[in-house]
């Protein structure tokens, strides 16, 4: 892979940009679910939207690859690394409130909340609208970027307004300005750092929405396997068609290639059984593509995104 190189002066001014100390060269593992994944060049922490605009700008000016990892629940980082700048949203993007109107509960919440704090604040005031995220385990600007959803449910249904920053600064969209697919933004949202939202909730009953929270819990936990690394379900369901059960129907629960395994509990998850690589995942996604396609006509698609 081609990596990029910043001169003394490029680096010093990125350092003089940034409240955090940048990590060079820095193992991205630790930062995705899968436990997997080679250096990015630099990773930087940035706490505030002015940072952002910044930054955003310093890397247009010296065109810079970059890249947000929210909290890596969707991707699958190659060995060899990222060649470019690695961002991390923390501080005030980790900050959320809600107001109480006279129909509807609005949270506003920066890009960087995970989900599973939302949702479990959300259900212990009676918070409606967010239940179907239990379990999700990825940031607001992660689940935004990948519309992410469960049991009928995605987070563009709740979405009132988005702000995000890009080339031209900090910029909103109403929601109905965006159209969202099966685990995609809009293509406005592509080259956009997603900073945050205010999603549309609704109050009910406490026990109510709690109660539908732990059905999720509980029906996550009997289907998804637990105790290693994975990023969730590696491939889109293709319409009419669930990923999951093509894969068990070519037999390819339990397949290893190297330590990446396709689950036996769910054939839809690549497990990492310890030391996994992205080269192994990579060979058992492309085997499971090639026999699944074979085996049913079917092209699955990689839900994972692929850095
Ligand atoms: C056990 C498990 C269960 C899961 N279940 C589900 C499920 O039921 N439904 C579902 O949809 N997903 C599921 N996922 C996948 C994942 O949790 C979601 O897609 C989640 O929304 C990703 O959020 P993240 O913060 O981890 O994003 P990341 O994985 O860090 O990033 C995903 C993509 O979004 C981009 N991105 C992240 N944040 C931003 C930002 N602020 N601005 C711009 N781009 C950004 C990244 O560059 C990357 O391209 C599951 C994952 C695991 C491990």
């Amino acid at each position: 892979m081609k990596r990029y190189s910043m001169n003394e002066l490029q680096k010093n001014e990125l350092r003089a940009l940034l409240k955090h100390p940048v990590q060079w060269n820095c193992p991205l593992r630790s930062y995705t679910s899968f436990g997997i994944g080679g250096p990015a060049d630099a990773l930087v922490q940035v706490e505030s939207v002015g940072e952002l605009e910044k930054l955003f700008l310093f890397l247009v000016e010296n065109q810079l690859n970059w890249r947000v990892i929210g909290r890596g629940t969707n991707l699958l980082v190659r060995d060899e690394g990222f060649a470019g700048i690695a961002i991390v949203l923390t501080g005030g993007f980790k900050e959320y409130e809600c107001e109480v109107g006279e129909d509807a509960v609005y949270l506003k919440a920066g890009a960087g909340c995970s989900l599973t704090r939302l949702s479990g604040e959300c259900a212990a005031q009676g918070f409606s609208g967010l239940e179907f995220t239990v379990g999700i385990p990825g940031t607001l600007g992660g689940a935004i970027f990948m519309n992410a959803g469960a049991w009928g449910g995605s987070i563009s249904d709740v979405l009132l307004s988005l702000d995000v920053v890009n080339r031209e600064g900090r910029k909103t969209y109403e929601r109905e300005q965006l159209s969202f697919s099966y685990r995609k933004a809009d293509t406005l949202v592509e080259h956009c750092v997603v900073v945050g939202a205010v999603l549309r909730l609704c109050q009910k009953k406490r026990e109510e929405v709690e109660a539908v929270c732990r059905g999720y819990r509980e029906r996550r936990n009997q289907l998804q396997p637990g105790g290693y690394g994975s990023a969730g379900s590696i491939f889109k369901n293709p319409e009419g068609h669930s990923a999951g059960r093509l894969i068990e129907a070519s037999g390819l629960k339990g397949v290893m290639v190297g330590d990446a395994q396709v689950s036996e509990k769910h054939a839809n998850f690549i497990i990492n059984r310890g030391m996994a690589s992205a080269g192994d995942v990579l060979d058992l996604i492309a085997h499971i593509q090639g026999k699944v396609e074979k085996d049913s006509g079917i092209k699955l698609d990689p839900e994972v995104h692929i850095l």
